[in-house]
């Protein structure tokens, strides 16, 4: 019997899912993807995270606030503020609720201000180290300085995900290194993709685990389409066949890892 396939990084709760998350819960649950993490970006998930959860069986709650959220219209005025006020309203939330981790949080060369990012970026680190549950981090291009912070401050004990990776073998190194898994979606499907895929061949599998990143990013045969946790298949197919290895030892191996670091978190 192939261990359930685990979706560490969903957006269930986006309104593209309003009309049919029953439909799209039963469907991933048919083709093995048993387990989903619900990952939140601003306050409205404060709320709609708990309430998809409810409804869609084996999901998991995250709560974070993007760095993005620090480009809203009542951030820009005074990023700094607006970052204190978001870490406060995150923190009372989060000790509160007790989600199983924390995210998704970093930062994005896109967000505005690096110091209100940074601001934001490691007081939701600290939370989730308060909380002992692991960190789910996006970052675009400003991968030296999220490393750094991560370095000087230290990750929670059941570490972090590294969403959506298609770095070097630097950068998998480093965060390997650090104890943070890297989390493979879409991308690894992609017909240009081979340099991602010569490197995931090579990496240890128990510093990796998969994502939809739903609804963005979806992998081949759907891209262009709306993402679905259904379609991690896709995903999985393509890391055991670059790996060249075993799909239930893959699929093994991958449930262990969340199961450590999301499970005993929770429970
Ligand atoms: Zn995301």
């Amino acid at each position: 019997m192939a261990a359930p396939l685990w979706d560490t990084h969903t957006h269930l709760q986006d309104e593209s899912f309003a009309g049919d998350l029953a439909e799209v819960a039963a469907r991933a649950r048919d083709r093995g993807v048993e387990r989903m993490v619900l990952v939140g970006v601003d306050e409205r998930d404060f709320a709609r995270i708990p309430a998809t959860a409810e409804r869609v069986p084996g999901s998991i709650a995250a709560l974070g606030i993007h760095p993005l959220r620090l480009r809203g219209d009542d951030a820009r005025a005074d990023p700094a503020a607006a970052a204190a006020r978001l870490g406060e309203a995150i923190g009372e939330v989060a000790r509160r609720m007790r989600p199983a981790a924390i995210g998704e949080i970093g930062l994005d060369a896109e967000a505005g201000p690096d110091d209100a990012q940074v601001r934001l970026f490691r007081l939701q680190l600290a939370l989730a180290r308060e909380l002992d549950v692991p960190a789910l981090f996006h970052c675009r291009r400003r991968f030296g300085e999220l490393a750094a912070i991560v370095r000087r401050d230290g990750l929670p004990r059941r570490g972090a995900i590294y969403h959506a990776f298609s770095g070097s073998r630097e950068m998998a190194a480093e965060l390997i290194a650090l104890g943070v898994r890297l989390g493979l979606g879409g991308a690894l499907t992609y017909g240009n993709a081979v340099r991602l895929r010569d490197l995931v061949a090579e990496l240890p599998l128990a510093a990796l685990v998969i994502e939809t990143d739903c609804p963005d990013l979806a992998p081949e045969p759907h891209r262009g389409e709306r993402n679905e946790p259904a379609y991690l298949v896709e995903v999985f197919a393509a890391l055991c066949r670059v790996r060249a290895e075993d799909e239930d030892a893959v699929a093994a191996a991958l449930a262990r890892t969340c199961e450590a670091m999301f499970e005993a978190a929770h429970e």
